[in-house]
């Protein structure tokens, strides 16, 4: 094992940098959700670079791999969606052990290094999308350290995503307890994964664990397309339906004045143009069934 180098629980891996191990730390994390394959096979790309002491990083890293025993099993998730569950005490089984496990492991961090400058939460999509790599912001409270754009850009995420409503994510969850840079990244949906998009990704996190001041000068100039949430499609009722196509790809537009679902209350048309994300039917009653977003720049 790398020197310095501890598990401090399963599958979640202190790895401290070369000089100054305790200035700062960052996080990178994958396998939230089980079955997200994709960035679950760089991040072990990633460990093996550590452990073979091909790659030190810059700043100390906390490198996750979230749920094992729903990788484990190739599920999403076993008993309750984990990136639900995060500051969020209230549901029980195996995820909300595993949230407050990893809570406190960022919070260990947090008093180790003084500081988490950035939080990577590592997503596939379950669908394919018309931007097919993106990043989402949670609720934030301040601007961020960083200029993102330039860095996003070099992983190929040409979305942003601005949320405008509080979820128990464990982005939403670093950034509210430690003041970080977090983004949940959606790196490309589960059917269009491919080796070199996997390649590509543990390319982007070696450059962003070891210098990712010569990926932001390299693009400058880069701006993403960039949407906030508009609108939460809530499952008020057993009658909810989608009158637009679930299967769409996300980031589909939608002009002014389209019938999107009916619910209990009625029909819902859209008030101006939209844009479609992580639309799913299939939620319990009360749940989040999509996103409709206007696009900001
Ligand atoms: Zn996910």
């Amino acid at each position: 094992m790398e020197a310095g180098m501890e598990e401090w629980l399963e599958q979640v891996w202190f790895i401290p940098a070369e000089t100054k191990p305790n200035s700062v730390g960052i996080i990178i994390s994958c396998g939230i959700h089980g079955n997200e394959t994709g960035p679950i096979v760089a991040c072990n790309a990633l460990l093996d670079l550590v452990r073979s002491k091909q790659l030190t990083p810059a700043v100390s890293l906390l490198l996750i791999f979230g749920n094992p025993q729903a990788i484990n099993a190739n599920q999403r998730y076993l008993d309750f969606n984990l990136n639900r569950l995060f500051g969020n005490s209230v549901a029980g089984g195996i995820e909300a052990h595993r949230a407050r496990q990893l809570e406190q492991a960022c919070h260990r961090l947090q008093q180790q290094c003084g500081g988490i400058r950035w939080h990577l939460d590592l997503h596939s999509t379950i669908k394919p999308s018309r931007i097919e790599r993106f990043a989402l912001t949670p609720v934030t409270r301040a601007e961020y350290q960083l200029q993102w754009q330039p860095l996003l850009y070099a992983g190929g995420f040409l979305g942003l995503v601005r949320q405008t409503r509080r979820a128990n994510t464990f982005s939403q969850y670093t950034h509210d307890h430690f003041g970080t840079d977090s983004f949940t990244l959606e790196c490309g949906s589960l059917q269009q994964r491919t080796n070199q998009g996997d390649n590509a990704l543990l390319q982007w996190l070696v450059a962003m664990v070891t210098e990712p001041s010569a990926l932001a000068s390299a693009h400058q100039d880069a701006t993403l397309q960039e949407f906030r949430v508009a609108e939460d499609i809530i499952r008020h009722s057993d009658q909810f339906q989608f009158i637009i196509d679930e299967q769409e790809p996300n980031f589909s537009p939608h002009p002014k004045g389209s019938l999107i679902y009916s619910d209990r209350d009625g029909p819902f048309y859209t008030s101006d143009q939209r844009y479609s994300l992580f639309l799913n039917s299939g939620v319990e009653v009360g749940q989040r069934a999509g996103l409709l977003l206007e696009r900001i720049q």
